[in-house]
């Protein structure tokens, strides 16, 4: 029987006994869910971001659905954001019934194009809705200040983003701290921490976070653990439609310990990417580097390099995995996908039927496509060794070399 070595994986959540033991607490201790082990994590959270009100839920998913509705998105509403991004972000839009308004992303970059975004709002825009692309952070200074002279509520997709940070008033601080008014995290095993699934929404306003409590449990007017604790028969009312959007205790004492492993796999992520960024450039010059602004560090979620444009993206993956390394194609754009050639969006351009310039074509989104095309995420994670990373940047070189066209 021949030995097939497993190829090195794009990322792996960092989990031990620790986690198991936690899961474990919580699972004996007889609450496994919206409990104790809930309320830690956020008040943990809260206190590692800096933010005020962090409020626990099932995924990132959610949380951006709930965020979108506390700042009013409503049927028939627009939103600005990326189309290239995770199709949750403009999926969560729809949620609502309300219409993603797609800006393109910096050239370079894989962010929100900050100075396009005045251009695309609207009489019907209600809010920004800005990602921290591969957990590097956007123009947050330009885009609150932008929000904030537009009367716009700013919400942060920080899904990837969990310590990544952002000069703010000379200061560094935390992704959620909230720099606008509401950021939402997920714990997805794809992130830098992860509970399984499981999301965050940190907010500046105590009434959103008060609302975020009562629509993740159903609308419902007295939780469980209040409910359990009081002495007096309480009867609970349902003011509003709610959802269940909850977290259980399980995921959450996991969630606590994860926690406190993220400044160690942080600067565990961030020595792994300066080693990546020097010996590439060396070695496959041919490739780009991602860019990390001055205002900016990266919590190197991923690890995501431009390929040239004369090599062939899937042969280049397929190349790489037949040595035993996998990688991911750049970060999707939303509106090449099938779902929305039947769901409403525009582009800044606002066409007056479809803002498709042709097939899977937006004239407007020509960064963010560019940006599709000529993505490669290399494997980045905490437990990867030299010798793993210099065999990454063996088999991109190979293959930079094979795929030419
Ligand atoms: C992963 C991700 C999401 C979705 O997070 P879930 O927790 O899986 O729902 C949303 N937006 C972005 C940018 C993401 O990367």
């Amino acid at each position: 029987m021949s030995v097939v070595r497993q190829a090195i994986p794009v990322a792996r959540p960092v989990l031990d006994r620790r986690e198991a033991e936690a899961a474990g607490r919580a699972v004996l201790s007889g609450w496994v869910t919206q409990g104790p082990e809930v309320q830690a994590f956020e008040r943990s959270f809260a206190s590692a971001v800096g933010a005020p009100h962090a409020c626990a839920v099932s995924n990132c998913t959610v949380a951006l659905h709930l965020a979108l509705r506390a700042a009013g998105v409503s049927p028939g509403d627009e939103v600005i954001t990326v189309s290239h991004s995770f199709i949750a972000s403009a999926n969560a839009i729809r949620y609502c019934g309300a219409i993603p308004v797609f800006v393109d992303i910096g050239e370079g970059t894989f962010n929100i194009d900050a100075s396009r975004v005045e251009g695309a709002i609207g009489p019907r825009t209600r809010a920004i809705l800005a990602v921290h692309q591969l957990g590097m952070p956007c123009d947050l200074a330009k885009l609150v200040a932008i929000a904030r002279r537009r009367y716009l509520p700013l919400i942060e997709d920080a899904a990837c983003a969990a310590g990544s940070e952002v000069m703010w008033e000379g200061r560094w601080e935390s992704i959620g701290r909230p720099h606008g008014d509401v950021a939402c995290f997920s714990f997805h095993p794809r992130k830098v921490i992860t509970t399984g699934d499981g999301g965050m929404i940190t907010t500046r306003h105590e009434d959103w976070d008060r609302q975020f409590r009562l629509w993740r449990q159903h609308g419902m007017s007295i939780s469980d653990a209040v409910r359990h604790q009081s002495p007096e028969v309480a009867f609970e009312e349902y003011p509003t439609i709610g959802y269940n959007y909850r977290m259980t205790d399980i995921q959450a004492a996991v969630g606590r310990e994860q926690l406190e492993r993220l400044p160690e796999i942080i600067e565990r992520r961030r020595v792994l990417a300066d080693r990546y960024r020097e010996r590439i450039v060396v070695r496959v010059p041919q490739v780009s580097l991602p860019v990390e602004p001055a205002w900016a560090r990266s919590n190197w979620q991923s690890f995501c390099v431009r390929l040239p444009q004369n090599v062939d993206q899937r042969a280049v993956m397929q190349t790489m995995l037949d040595r035993g390394v996998s990688t991911r194609r750049g970060v999707m754009c939303a509106h090449q996908e099938t779902a929305y050639a039947k769901e409403p969006w525009h582009c800044e351009k606002r066409g007056p039927v479809s803002c498709m310039c042709g097939p899977r074509r937006c004239r407007a989104l020509a960064n963010s496509e560019r940006a599709t095309r000529e993505g490669l995420i290399l494997p980045l994670f905490p437990q990867m060794t030299d010798v793993d990373q210099d065999e990454v940047i063996d088999a991109l070189a190979a293959a930079i070399g094979l795929c030419a066209v």
